[in-house]
């Protein structure tokens, strides 16, 4: 079985159940699921859109410990039925346990996640020889003489011409 149908499945059973605990769950139509291959986040509810996302690169490596964010994202969507609203409070908090989940804010499986988006880092030595890795948004202010360098947690300072040219993309 391919991840998404497995998380689908295991979706639609925490839908049956909420049916039958929620009634306002109830009255509405099933939430249209999507997924997504990269991101930090295991799933997103995303409440007036009534859709919920989950992350297959990360399930597919929680296997069937991610049950539990699937439980997770649907007790949103049922806090937000009664309520309008959701966020990780106690009333989300008795959804979730009642579904069967931990309650936890945030399951952190132990996965490798994908970045959403690629990010260059820029090397920089200075005159003592001390290395820096410097995000895009420094660099740039740095080239664009916007600040006048950047300082490392020892006090260092690294300038626009201690940059080494070398450049690192983390993916
Ligand atoms: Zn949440």
């Amino acid at each position: 079985m391919t991840i998404q149908n497995q998380i689908i499945q295991w979706f639609n059973e925490y839908d049956a159940m909420a049916r039958k605990l929620y009634p306002t769950y109830a009255k509405r139509p099933v939430p249209s699921i999507k997924f997504i291959d990269k991101g930090r986040a295991n799933g997103v509810a995303h409440l007036a859109k009534w859709a919920i996302t989950f992350n297959t690169h990360i399930a597919a490596q929680a296997n069937e410990a991610f049950r539990n964010t699937v439980s997770h994202e649907i007790s949103h969507l049922i806090d937000y039925s009664i309520r309008l609203t959701s966020n990780h409070d106690a009333h989300w908090r008795m959804i979730h346990l009642a579904l069967g989940g931990t309650g936890d804010r945030c399951s952190a499986y132990g996965a490798t996640i994908k970045r959403a988006r690629v990010m260059n880092t820029y090397l920089y030595r200075n005159a003592n020889g001390a290395e820096i890795w410097v995000g895009p948004r420094h660099h740039n202010a740095i080239l664009r003489a916007k600040v006048a360098g950047v300082r490392n947690s020892k006090g260092e300072i690294f300038m626009a011409a201690d940059y080494t040219g070398q450049r690192k993309t983390l993916t």
